[in-house]
Formats: C-alpha cells, structure tokens, sequence
C-alpha cells in the first residue's frame, strides 16, 4: 500500500495515524466486540467517546464556558439557513460580508429570512482582496454580521477578525478552522463543515454563544433550533456518530502534535513556502493580495494554460492528487490542510519546479 499526497479541497486528506487507529478499532472497539458504529449513541461508551472529542476541541480552541458546542449535520449549507432562523432574534436585517463564492451562497440562503445588507464586497476586484475594517459598512440594527474568514475557491482568507461592537459575530470557518488560533470571544457564532480539517463529511460542528440561543423564527423545524440541539446534548436525534468518533480522533492526534499553536507554525511554513514557490517562478501565479492569501487553500495558474492537462496528469503519475482548482475558476489548488504533512509540500514544490524547467 502507497497512501499518496491528497490536496483535496474537500473531503481532504485525514491524518495517517488517525485513519490507522479507526482501522485497528473497526471491528472491536477496546474490547466490546463491537464497532463504534455499532453502538447506541446513548450508551455510556459511546457518550464518553463523544464528551470527550468536545472537551478536546475546547481544549484546542480554548472555547470560554459561556459556549456550547453543538454537533450537528446537513453541512455548512444548511447553516445557512439556520443562521437567520435562530439569530434574527426580533430583527430583520443582517449584514454580510461578500469575500467569494461561499459568502455569495451564505447571502443567497439568508435573503429568504431577511433583508440583507452587503456590508462589504471584493468582487469588484475579482476577490483578490479582503476588505479593511474601515470599508466595512455596518448596520447597528442588524441581527449580526456574517462572514467567511477563509474562502475556499479562491483561496483568499482575512488577516484580521472584524469589529462589531455589541453585533454578534458570525464566522464560516469550515476550510480555516484549527489551522491558527482565534480568539472565540470575539464571536457570536462559529461554524464549520467537518470534512475539511476536523474529520469526515456528515458532520458539523458550530460552537455558539449561549445568550444567543432560544427565539427562532415561527416554523424553525427543531433540528434546525440551536436550543433543541445544546439541550439535548447534540443528540434531539441520532448523531452521525461515526463521524463525530473520527473528529475526536482528529482532536488527540491535533493535541499529540502539541495543539493548535505547533500546527500553526507549519502550516505558516507550508503557506510561506508553496507561495514563494510560485512567486519566485515565472511559470505560476497566484492573484491574490499578499496579506490575504489564504494559508489552507493555494490556488495557482500556469503561464501556459493549454499544459494544465499534462500537468494534472505528470503530478497524479508522481503521487500528488486532486490538485485542479475549482471547476468555477480553472486553474490549479493545492489545499493544504492540518493533515496534509509537511513533506507533501515539498513534494508538490520539487514537481512543480521541475515540470516549469521542462515547460517554461
Ligand atoms: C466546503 C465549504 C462549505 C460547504 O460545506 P458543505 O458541508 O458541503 O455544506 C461552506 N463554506 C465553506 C467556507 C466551505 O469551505
């Protein structure tokens, strides 16, 4: 068996040791003759796996108790309707800030509930930039400001958490969540789809300030309610439960790694590195503003686009998956999430210094 370097932009490469650990555990798990995915998710083995994959995660994020964190599914897209059904709390507006294509979605979801204020948008400049603070028109009577610290597409994430005053917060972490610390007292809300740097697809974890909970909108189905989820400890109904056992999985092998402030020093290396790869070298480019360029997903165009093809084709041949960009922007994408190791990117860097000096 050859596991190969997958820059999958997501479901993304899961650690080696965690895939291995779930392998060996499969059929028995520690000793009960039975798999995990076996088990009621009321037992007691299967309560402890995931109080624990919680109290990790808080661990990790140093999540304040004023905070539930909720387990949920339906991915970041359902989100974006729970958002307004539980945060409008009375008003009728929201601001939302447009980075890119998951903004857009986020906006186009949340104009069905309310009146949506842009508060600010790149794409005038093709979302190469992020806005500053000081371009951020904000509504004082908004229900919250939503936006997405880490564009996925178009590899484009923020360098600095907006101000809001007393508006809560509200953040599509899904591609950037983990990867750096972040100071989850600034947010009202935090959200994230799984299958990008926690675990696998069916899960969702958002993490939500507790005064925020309670008041939906008339007709909020009750799994779409934050208040059912917290209340019933994440389990109104079944939980993917499998996937909720692999993200704490996911979180041991992050704290064995030494948490979030070690995994931050490499992934700034692995960005620093892939980007000045392409800087350096005529043959690639990336458009986006330097300061931001996102850390997890790095998109790259070759001067020559008719070679994409044998490109694609030459880095699957020397191990290097899942590297063309999104089918809306072409190009290429290397995303390169906690799990991709360090050494894949060097891999990437030598294939793609190589194939410019046979090409350019
Ligand atoms: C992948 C992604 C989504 C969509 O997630 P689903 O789980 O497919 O709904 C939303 N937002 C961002 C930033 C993403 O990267």
């Amino acid at each position: 068996m050859t596991r190969k370097y997958n820059f999958s932009a997501g479901p993304s490469a899961l650690p080696q040791a965690v895939l291995e650990q779930a392998q060996q555990e499969l059929l028995d798990w520690r000793g009960h003759g039975l798999s995990i995915m076996e088990m009621s998710h009321r037992s007691p083995e299967f309560v402890s796996v995931a109080e624990k994959a919680e109290q990790d995660l808080r661990d990790l994020m140093s999540i304040p108790n004023n905070y539930k964190v909720l387990f949920m599914q339906g991915g970041a897209t359902s989100q974006f309707s729970m958002i307004p059904m539980n945060l409008l709390r009375g008003k009728t507006t929201a601001d939302y800030i447009n980075t890119g294509d998951w903004s857009k979605k986020a906006i186009k979801e949340a104009s069905r509930y309310c009146d949506v204020n842009i508060a600010a948008t790149t794409e005038a400049d093709n979302f190469t930039s992020v806005p500053t603070q000081a371009e951020l028109k904000l509504n004082p009577d908004a229900a919250y400001v939503h936006y997405t610290p880490n564009e996925t597409i178009r590899g484009l994430e923020f360098d600095y958490i907006p101000e809001t005053g007393d508006v809560p917060l509200v953040a599509d972490m899904s591609s950037t969540i983990l990867s750096r610390p972040v100071d989850v007292s600034r947010f009202g809300m935090i959200y994230a789809g799984a299958q990008k740097n926690i675990g696998p697809a069916g899960l969702t974890v958002v993490i939500i300030r507790d005064d925020l909970l309670g008041d939906t909108l008339p007709g909020t189905p009750a799994l779409y309610d934050y208040k059912v989820t917290a209340d019933a400890g994440s389990m109104h109904n079944t939980p993917p439960t499998y996937g909720w056992y692999l993200a704490g999985l996911v979180f041991q092998w992050l704290k064995d790694q030494g948490g979030v402030d070690a995994i931050t020093e490499v992934n700034r290396r692995k960005a620093e590195k892939l980007y000045s790869a392409i800087d350096n070298c005529d043959f690639y480019s990336n458009p986006v503003a330097h300061n931001a360029r996102s850390w997890m997903n790095v998109p790259f165009i070759l001067a020559n686009a008719d070679l994409d093809k044998q490109f694609l084709q030459e880095a699957e041949a020397a191990g290097l998956l899942n590297l063309p960009g999104h089918r809306s922007v072409g190009g290429m994408r290397a995303s390169i999430y906690n799990a991709v190791p360090e050494d894949g990117v060097d891999a990437l860097i030598e294939f793609m210094l190589a194939f410019a000096r046979q090409h350019g």
